[in-house]
Parts: structure tokens; sequence; C-alpha cells
């Protein structure tokens, strides 16, 4: 089981217990539209909060460090005097008082600016990425849909140093056991030299560099795609192809078949029970009135698929292969696993999603939320910097705007509040 933070490009908080595990975009409960205030279970400081020392703990860990194949050497280079960081336990216990509808996630994730990077990307890394496929199976697009995704093209890679953010999450607070796991191999990775001990930052739970691997699944999966010696998740852009393209091989990618295709439902269809893993044969399908999106017949090359539906029956309908399943298991997300399948095919050059998620006021694409923040820097909100993520900040003063507008006051950045700010 891994545990991950998502994207930070995103502000979705939440952990990923995958690569079989969860993820902020698992606990990140996709309830459209819905905003749900929890009753925040805050920890309170408590009394070892005032004390970072790590070392009496770090000297209980070392046994277990060296059977963790943690050299002495290793060990005390990198845990003397290391001192906790608390902020990662309070990332830890944090509960989301907002809660990201489909449509805004999807908006942010696939934006024409980040399908325009990913073409570029994909001309640049042409080479490599020919060589992945070659190697693994898995084509172009797909590999870079998932880097966008996961680190935004190795723009957004966290900035915790793992080795602190490790030691920390296995001395303090929930799941120290998995943590110390991880903890023990981002040093088995500094100690094999594959990455500069400075160089190894990443999220507050321990996913680094362009693929966002936790340091478990770096040593199951990252490979030395440059041929330097080093597999660098970091530096190596060539690297992390490679590596995501062998992570989907080995979750059981399928060379040449499509992740699965937009449909149109018939009326009345029941979605009970059925769902990514509820696979059943294209003419099974055919045979109750599921049609392709343009109103043509399935294709019987899908072989064995599962009826997505994030937002009901009104919404976005898809049938999804065991490829879909392969980019779940990136992160344990389907919205996930959805924004890796749409961005990979607008990269193919597909358009958008025919059919509108079912809502009044779609999501913002990140051109959208920065020329929102402009408008409420124009009005004297104070919001922060300007970045295109809608914070706690930018959401209080939507709130401020929306009340003064008459309009639902409910803090979320979407076309409503941006049209309007528009208008003055
Ligand atoms: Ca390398």
């Amino acid at each position: 089981m891994h545990c991950k933070h998502t994207n930070a490009d995103l502000q979705l908080t939440s952990m990923r217990f995958n690569q079989i595990s969860s993820s902020a975009r698992d606990t990140l409960a996709l309830f459209a539209g819905v905003i749900t205030v929890i009753a925040a279970a805050l920890i309170a400081p408590s009394a070892w909060a005032q004390n970072s020392d790590l070392s009496a703990c770090m000297a209980e860990l070392r046994p277990a460090a060296r059977t963790a194949k943690v050299t002495d050497a290793t060990w005390a280079r990198h845990t003397a005097g290391l001192q906790a960081d608390f902020s990662v336990i309070e990332k830890l216990n944090f509960q989301p008082e907002f809660r990201t509808a489909i449509w805004d996630y999807m908006a942010a994730l696939v934006d024409d600016e980040r399908v325009a990077d990913g073409a570029a990307r994909l001309n640049e890394q042409r080479a490599a990425l020919a060589r992945a496929e070659q190697r693994f199976g898995v084509d172009a697009a797909t590999v870079v849909a998932v880097w966008g995704v996961e680190s935004n093209f190795g723009q957004t890679f966290g900035k915790y140093p793992l080795v602190q953010a490790l030691g920390t999450l296995s001395c303090h607070g929930r799941r120290q056991s998995y943590f110390r796991g991880e903890f023990f191999a981002a040093l088995r990775i500094l100690q094999a030299g594959h990455i500069a001990p400075e160089r190894l930052v990443g999220s507050w739970a321990g996913a680094f560099g362009h693929t966002q691997f936790m340091p478990s699944t770096f040593e199951r999966l990252a490979v030395d795609f440059d041929g330097d010696g080093r597999a660098d998740l970091m530096d190596s852009s060539v690297d992390a192809l490679g590596s995501t393209a062998n992570f989907l091989a080995r979750a059981g990618w399928q060379s040449g078949l499509p992740w699965g295709i937009e449909v149109k439902l018939p009326a009345g269809l029941s979605l009970a029970g059925e769902g990514r893993r509820t696979k059943r044969p294209v003419a099974d399908w055919a045979a109750r009135g599921v049609r392709r999106i343009d109103g043509s017949a399935l294709p019987d090359s899908l072989g064995s698929v599962g009826l997505l539906t994030l937002a009901g029956a009104k919404g976005p309908a898809f049938l999804v292969t065991r490829n879909f399943d392969a980019l779940y298991s990136y992160n344990a997300a389907e919205s996930y696993g959805l924004a890796i399948a749409h961005l990979s095919d607008r990269l193919r050059g597909a358009g958008p999603f025919a059919t509108p998620w079912p809502t009044d006021d779609p999501g913002l694409s990140r051109a959208e939320r920065r020329e929102l923040q402009g408008l409420l820097v124009m009005r004297g909100h104070d919001i922060g910097p300007v970045d295109g993520m809608l914070g706690d900040k930018s959401r209080v003063a939507i709130r401020t705007e929306q009340q003064r507008l008459g309009h639902e006051a409910d803090g979320r950045g979407g076309q409503k509040i941006l049209k309007a700010l528009r208008g003055g």
C-alpha cells in the first residue's frame, strides 16, 4: 500500500494509499457540487508537538532500519540531528472543508493550457517516448498525460525534504508503520546514489519527482531510461517517462487497447451495480441499448468493459477497459483515471467530452482561475498570489463577492461568478 499526496497544482488534499492506494483523490469523494463543512476533528497540539527532536525515535528505529538494509553509514548521515516537521502531521490530519466537484477537478486538470504543454512535450520527448512504447507497450500520449497530471510535466514536485517528512511521519501521527517502510525506502534510494540528498524533496507524504512515486514504488518500478546508471525521477524526464511506462505495463496495460470511449446511454438504463469493475462483453452493452456517443454501434474491439459514470446518468458516461484500471491504479481514484484518460485523448486530437457535466455552473480552467483571481484583486481582496489555485483566501473573497451579488455564497469559483465579475 502506498500513500501519496495529490498533485499540488490542484489543492486537493488527501492521501494516496495507492499505486494500490487511496489518494487525495481517493478521499476526495467527488460528490458533485456538494460542499461539506466537516467538523474539523482537529488534533490539538499535544506534548510531543513541543519537541521536534527525533533522536529518541530514531534510536528505536535503528534496528528495523538495519534489517531493512539501511547501512549504519547511511543512517548516521541522514538521521543525525533530524528534526520533526509537524506541518506534515497537520497535513495528515487535515479534513478538507471543501470537496471538489468532478467538473471543477476536470476543468483544471484537463484544460487547453495542459493540452498545449503536453503537445510540446510529446514533440520534445518523441525519441524517449518511442523507446518507451517499444519497450513497455504504452503509447506516448498516455505516458505524457500521466506526467501532466502528476507533476504538470515536471513543474510541480512538492517542497518537503523527504527524509524529514517521512522521518516525522514514522515517529508521529497515524500510520507510522506504513511511513517507516517508506522512510527506509527513501534512505535506500539515497544509499544507492540514485538521487542527491538535497534533491530528494516532494509531497508531505513522500511522493516525489516527475512521476510522484512513493519511495517503495520507486524501488519497484523506477528505471534508468537515459542510461547514466541512475534512476533519477527528480532531474531526468527521460527516466521519468520510462518509469511511468513501466508502471503502467506492470499494472496490466494492454498495448493497442483504448482506455475506453464516451457513450450514450438509453433512457432508463439502471446504473445499479454497474461500475468500472463490473466488466461485461461489449455485445451485452449493445443489447442494452448503449451506443457510441455519435449514435453508432459500439466497437467489438474493446472486449470486456465496465460502465463509468462519475456524475450520474445525466453526466458523461464511459465504457472502460482494463487499461482504465491501469490508469486507476496509479492513484486509486476514478476521477484521477478519467483526467489522465481524457488528457491522453486530447493529446491525440480529440475534443472535450460530448456530454456536458450536469451543472449550470461549469468549472474553470487554470487560465480562468487566474482571471478570476485578478478580478478579485482588482476589487481589493487579498487572495495571495494569482496562481490559478483557488485556496482558502480566494474562497473567502469569492464568498464575499457572491454575497454582494446575491449568489449562493458557497465560495466556489465557477463560470457564474467569473462572468458576474467580468461584467463589473
Ligand atoms: Ca538515468
